[in-house]
This record gives structure tokens, sequence and C-alpha cells, in this order.
């Protein structure tokens, strides 16, 4: 009879001890956001889409050439090729398949003039695996290409 009560009693502070839970995270603060309709921040060292920030002072870009990026990238997806000697050599060509990048950090890491950065954007998903190669202007411009897949936006019920 003895045994019986303390497995009453067990059942009971379990049951209690799970309500207390359910109840708590009834009346708590949500940690979840109705995604794409509302979105988080991310954190400030977040590895999103690459770009080439054009330096706000010159107009030009900071990238010196120097093909470091390409060389340590180690998924082979950075392409740059340059024209013109000395002082007056250009950037032609800077592709990167973002397809293939494994966002290592690897090249934003190594570049001496900080001409290669992360930017927050994460939303780049396409129906098109040609889109995922962003050029000198896409770079530039340091933000997705369009037409980007944007998933759900409207939900049955909501506006
Ligand atoms: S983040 Fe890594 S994989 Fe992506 S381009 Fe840079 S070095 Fe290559
Ligand atoms: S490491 Fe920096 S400066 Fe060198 S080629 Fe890459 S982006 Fe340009």
């Amino acid at each position: 009879m003895e045994a019986l009560a303390t497995r009453a009693w067990e059942a009971v502070a379990g049951l209690y001890a799970g309500l207390r839970v359910t109840f708590r995270a009834l009346v708590g603060r949500k940690n979840t956001v109705m995604y794409p309709l509302q979105k988080v921040n991310v954190a400030p060292r977040w590895h999103g889409l690459l770009a080439l920030p054009v330096d706000p002072e010159t107009g030009s870009d900071k990238c010196i050439i120097c093909f470091q990026c390409e060389r340590v990238c180690p998924d082979r997806c950075i392409h740059i090729e340059a024209g013109g000697k000395g002082k007056d050599r250009l950037l032609t060509r800077f592709d990167i398949e973002m397809d293939k990048c494994c966002y290592c950090g690897l090249c934003v890491e190594v570049c001496p003039t900080e001409a290669i950065v992360f930017v927050p954007h994460y939303e780049t998903s396409t129906y098109n695996r040609a889109n995922l190669v962003y050029d000198l202007d896409d770079l530039r411009r340091a933000a997705p290409k369009e037409p980007i897949a944007h998933g759900v936006v409207a939900m049955r019920g909501r506006p």
C-alpha cells in the first residue's frame, strides 16, 4: 500500500513538473518568427554573400589584384582577370561561383586591403544555377541577384 502511494505521488510530481514547463512555454517570450514575413537580424560577423565594396573616397575598387583570394579559395570558385600594367592595371573579371562557395571566409581573411567582405544577405535561392555566378557588377552592388525565389510570401488567412 505504501509503495502504491509512493508511485502515485511520483506520477503526480512528474505531471506537475511537465505541466509547469508547458505553461512556462505558453506564456513566455516566443522565439519563433513567421519567416519570410518576419526576419531576424543576423550577427555582425555573419557569413552571407561576398561583395567587393567600392572605396567611398576614391570611387574605385579596393582590390589591388594580388590574386591571393583566388589562390587561397579551397573550392576554386573565385576567377580574376586583369588588364593594363602598373598603376593602370584594372580588373576585367572578378567572378565568384557562390554555388560552390563553402563560406569558409579564407578569401576575406587573406585580402590585404579588405576589398572582399561578407555582407548580411542570405536569401540567394534561385531556380537557375547560372544566377549564382556573381560577376564584378553584382559584387560591387553587394546584393542578391534577381530573380530570387522568395518562397511563401503570403499565407492563407494572412495578408
Ligand atoms: S568563402 Fe571560402 S569558398 Fe567561398 S569564395 Fe571565399 S575562400 Fe572560396
Ligand atoms: S585578395 Fe583582396 S586585393 Fe587581392 S585579389 Fe583578392 S580581393 Fe583583390
